[in-house]
């Protein structure tokens, strides 16, 4: 029923041209249609928008979902393994098809910390409009963690396979469906997804490095610079819990450069009544992951979007076996997409 609503009422240049924030423009982009015409778009428009700011490319929470669940179905996707060669195949088509321009930066290490073999490595960077030199990005880890090395049983946490639903796939999954939706978003900045590749290719906490990807990104952005510049990025880690509080991540939050940036995005929940993202720091410190390498060497202002109480504040399905996709929810998909979609319609 919404979507019929909406065909009727908007116009696919009102869809692509025009912010729905923004009505009393439509006049001037019509001027040749007459005046019951623009007055019918312009009340379109205003039920729209009290219905909801988002409901012409509503972000679809339960396809974002299907992803998720379709990564999980290759198993662990370590740095280097089958799974992630499936993934990386996967995305690679999704995105094409979807009109981004996708490659892969490559990279390999030296040592696997168990076979001493070298390992090849790939961020995946998918860029739409490619030309913009100003851009934002969305960022995720795609590998998951080896083991699930947080299981108490010493042999479930050495042989069970770690499917990393929450922590390696809901932030591809969201960015998946973002992208049905990049064609309705402003063309103000261009707008890359980059996944990042061995966040935690980790066996050994007491040795193995983290972030081998995203500090591979950053290197290469300092060292030989693009010609466009990231004017802002987001991380999205960990967003798929079934039972999703998104507090601010420390870091991110007491930088003078990303402060401003988590105000926008928890300004952009409470506008849209999404509560799950709650506007005070959380969890014990401030959390490592992928946006410090970003921040620090690229000088990139990149900020964390985080659920690290999964499921609530024992953490105890974080990387344990119990990271499945039935911990995981559309719902909490659906909001996390909605915030994120939104923000990049109303990016100052
Ligand atoms: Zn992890």
């Amino acid at each position: 029923m919404q979507k019929s609503l909406l065909g009727g009422c908007f116009s696919e240049r009102l869809l692509e041209g025009e912010s729905r924030l923004a009505p009393w423009r439509v006049s001037s982009y019509n001027g040749g249609m007459n005046t019951f015409a623009t007055r019918t778009a312009t009340t379109c428009i205003l039920l729209a928008m009290a219905l909801s700011p988002s409901l012409a490319t509503a972000f679809d929470g339960q396809r974002s979902y299907g992803y998720l669940k379709q990564l999980c179905s290759f198993g662990n996707r370590m740095s280097g393994s089958p799974g992630m060669l499936q993934q990386q195949q996967l995305l690679e088509k999704h995105f094409s098809d979807l009109g981004g321009q996708v490659h892969f930066q490559k990279f390999q290490i030296r040592k696997h910390p168990l076979t001493g073999r070298p390992v090849p490595m790939a961020n995946l960077v998918v860029q739409w409009h490619p030309k913009s030199t100003e851009r934002i990005m969305l960022c995720a880890h795609y590998d998951t963690r080896p083991r699930p090395d947080r299981e108490l049983d010493p042999r479930r946490a050495k042989r069970g396979v770690f499917l990393g639903a929450n922590d390696g796939a809901s932030g591809v999954a969201v960015l998946m469906e973002l992208a049905h939706h990049v064609r309705d978003l402003p063309e103000r900045y261009g707008l890359d997804f980059v996944f990042f590749d061995a966040e935690e290719f980790i066996f050994d906490e007491r040795q193995d490095q983290y972030f081998l990807g995203s500090e591979w990104f950053a290197r290469q952005y300092r060292d030989h610079p693009p010609a466009h510049r990231y004017k802002a990025g987001v991380l999205l880690d960990m967003v798929g819990d079934a039972k999703l509080s998104i507090y601010q991540e420390r870091h991110s939050a007491t930088w003078s450069d990303t402060r401003p940036l988590v105000k926008e995005i928890w300004g952009t929940a409470k506008r849209l009544g999404v509560k799950e993202f709650i506007p005070r720091i959380g969890y014990a410190g401030a959390i490592r992951d992928d946006h410090l390498p970003l921040h620090n060497i690229a000088k990139i202002p990149v900020i964390d979007v985080i659920d690290f109480e999964y499921p609530d504040r024992s953490n105890r399905f974080w990387h344990t076996m119990a990271d499945a996709p039935g911990r995981c929810s559309a719902d909490s998909l659906g909001k996390v997409g909605l915030v994120i979609q939104e923000w990049l319609k109303t990016k100052p």
